[in-house]
């Protein structure tokens, strides 16, 4: 199919994007990577009057990190980028684990992560990492800049609380306070596709007990889900087996799956346990004999 008519608009900063969105009227959007927003306009899920495409601004194509850690992703900032950085490598586990199971390679160069966390799809992998992480993203309107937590930022499925002229710059990641652990583990029917479930473990340890954690659940849900009980549950203990198996539960309880055609709400709950159990246990902060104990009762 192809989409219904609307306006192009390729401003050259962000200044002209943000004026030529305030004067777009309420039903416009922004286009980044195109990877969701073009299949729904094809499909006629979205019909926005006007698009206003910034991959013609400057200086938006960045990830870096700060002098004190904290980490930048900027709002043209490619997939295939964080794939491929050493940084991520070297200071991310979570994000790094995950870049590479974002869809395909295709769809990997062109789609942004910021756009990502715009959309809001409860199956977007990027959410949950970065709600793990404790991020934020940076949105800039006419009425100037704010900063808004990921965990305020999506509303529901598809939704987010950017305002009709505000434009995402940046993905915020706070520094780590201690020795950062953690990763993604995704269950695919197959390689490229979406979540059945996926589950970020980001984990900040200092003198062998949890400093900081963040464990939140994709596809489980109408929304990204962060289990903060079993965050809490975690915080100021030891990786022991107990407090492993602890946490797993927990994170259980807090998603919510529906039944579908790739599996039942149990076998997806089940999923999550195990991947909350694999996750913390095979961390370095793991003690010894907790990975064991608690492989044993996934
Ligand atoms: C075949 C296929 C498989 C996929 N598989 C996965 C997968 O496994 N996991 C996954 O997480 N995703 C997957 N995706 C989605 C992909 O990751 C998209 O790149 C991502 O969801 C959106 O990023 P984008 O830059 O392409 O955004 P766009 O498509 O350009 O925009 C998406 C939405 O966000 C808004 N938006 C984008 N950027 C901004 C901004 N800076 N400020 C304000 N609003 C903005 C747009 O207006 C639009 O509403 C898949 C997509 C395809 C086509």
């Amino acid at each position: 199919m192809y989409p219904s008519r609307f306006r192009y608009e390729a401003p050259r900063s962000l200044d002209e994007a943000i004026s030529t969105l305030r004067d777009g009227g309420d039903y416009a959007k922004v286009l980044a990577g195109g990877q969701s927003l073009v299949p729904l306009m094809k499909l006629r899920f979205a019909s926005p009057e006007l698009v206003v495409d910034i991959n013609n601004v400057p200086g938006l194509d960045y990830h870096r990190a700060e002098p004190d850690g904290t980490l930048r992703i900027g709002a043209l900032c490619r997939h295939a980028d964080l794939e491929r950085s050493g940084l991520l490598k070297t200071t991310q586990p979570t994000m790094a684990s995950a870049a590479p199971l974002i869809a395909d390679p295709i769809v990997r160069n062109r789609g942004t992560l910021v756009g990502s966390l715009c959309h809001a799809d409860p199956q977007g992998d990027w959410a949950s990492v970065v709600l793990a992480l404790g991020g934020s993203v940076v949105a800039r309107g006419s009425r100037g800049t704010r900063t808004i937590p990921l965990a305020d930022f999506v509303t529901g499925p598809f939704q987010n609380v950017l305002d009709p002229d505000e434009i995402a710059v940046e993905a915020v990641i706070p520094a780590a306070q201690g020795d950062r652990s953690g990763g993604y583990l995704k269950l695919e029917r197959r390689v490229g596709d979406f979540a059945t479930v996926g589950v970020a473990v980001a984990l900040e340890t200092s003198g062998g007990k949890v400093t900081r954690a963040g464990i939140a659940l994709t596809g489980v849900g109408g929304s990204t889900i962060g289990a903060t009980e079993a965050a809490q549950a975690l915080t100021g203990q030891s990786l022991t087996a107990e407090t492993i198996e602890q946490a797993a539960e927990l994170a259980a309880q807090a998603a919510r799956p529906r039944t579908d055609h790739r599996g039942s709400a149990e076998y997806k709950r089940h999923m999550v346990r195990t991947f909350v159990l694999r996750l913390l246990s095979r961390g370095p902060a793991a003690q010894t004999g907790a990975a064991e104990t608690a492989e044993r009762a996934a």
